[in-house]
């Protein structure tokens, strides 16, 4: 990150609180300024105002619910307009928990607003501008749930999935565009993401917990190695090398002209 001019201007999705908030302060620490979105202005507005006194750096605040159509064609507008734009965190997110059968219609449909559509929208306008200014990073947050999906809610952790997804595809899309995407895995992280979504991080093994800081910290640090995909907590890179290979053996023989001999 550090090969990129400054001042760019990040955009944050999510900044008001955990990990984008995080994002936020590190992206400020290392120069850029700032375009924070999430609902809550008032929040916005104390972590603009905290981050431009400390770091220098000018801060706007979008106050924007990603969910509704109309705000998110403002923030996706913006994305595609603004040439000073060179970063985008593509991070708001919300959980769900109970089982698929226990879901109501309102809670399912704001999940794929937001998890989905949003990061869908925002992600393509990133491409769109960074690939014709032959420079930009796209971050998306997607979650370990992504490849764990027994784990955790249903429509959660294929929100994740589709993203991981999403940004695998575009990678390739931008490879030759001078545009850096990077997939970050978090395992379970202290925000408030649980409370939101009504689970107690207490009774999760605090072994399993890290601390948002830290998991930020890390993911940067997966930027600025170049990984495509970061995993925070995972101690051997070489394990995921593993199961992108496995995969990667499946290719050849994915769609073929018969079917396989065990089907006959
Ligand atoms: P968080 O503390 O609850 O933060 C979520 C952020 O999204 C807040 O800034 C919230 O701000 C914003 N947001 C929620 N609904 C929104 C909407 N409709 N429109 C615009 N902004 C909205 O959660 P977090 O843990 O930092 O989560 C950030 C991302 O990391 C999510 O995508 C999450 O799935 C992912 N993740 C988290 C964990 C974890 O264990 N914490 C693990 C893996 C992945 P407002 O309320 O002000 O709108």
């Amino acid at each position: 990150m550090s090969d990129h001019p400054v001042p760019l201007t990040a955009l944050v999705t999510g900044a008001s609180s955990g990990i984008g908030a995080v994002y936020a302060e590190r992206l400020a620490a290392r120069g850029y300024d700032l375009l924070l979105v999430a609902r809550d202005r008032q929040r916005l507005e104390a972590l603009a105002s905290d981050l431009q006194a400390r770091h220098g750096i000018n801060v706007e605040v979008l106050a924007a619910d990603l969910a509704q159509s109309n705000d998110l064609a403002r923030v996706e507008q913006r994305l595609r307009s603004d040439g000073n734009i060179g970063v985008l965190v593509n991070n708001a997110g919300i959980a769900l928990h109970g089982t698929l059968a226990d879901a109501t219609a309102e809670q399912i449909d704001a999940l794929v607003a937001l998890n989905i559509v949003a990061v869908t929208r925002l992600a393509s306008a990133a491409a769109a501008q960074f690939s014709s200014a032959g420079r930009g990073i796209i971050i998306n947050l997607a979650s370990v749930v992504a490849l764990a999906p027994e784990m955790f809610n249903a429509v959660y952790s294929a929100s994740k999935a589709y993203v991981l997804s999403l940004t695998q595809t575009l990678q390739g899309e931008l490879k030759d565009k001078g545009v850096q995407v990077q997939a970050v895995l978090p395992g379970v992280t202290r925000t408030e993401i649980f409370e939101r979504s009504g689970l107690d991080v207490t009774q999760i093994d605090p072994q399993m917990v890290m601390e948002v800081g830290e998991m930020v910290d890390a993911a940067l640090s997966g930027l600025d190695q170049k990984e495509r995909v970061t995993i925070p907590s995972l101690p051997d890179a070489a394990d995921w090398q593993a199961y992108i290979k496995a995969r990667d053996a499946l290719g050849p023989n994915l769609s073929r002209s018969s079917s396989a001999a065990r089907y006959k």
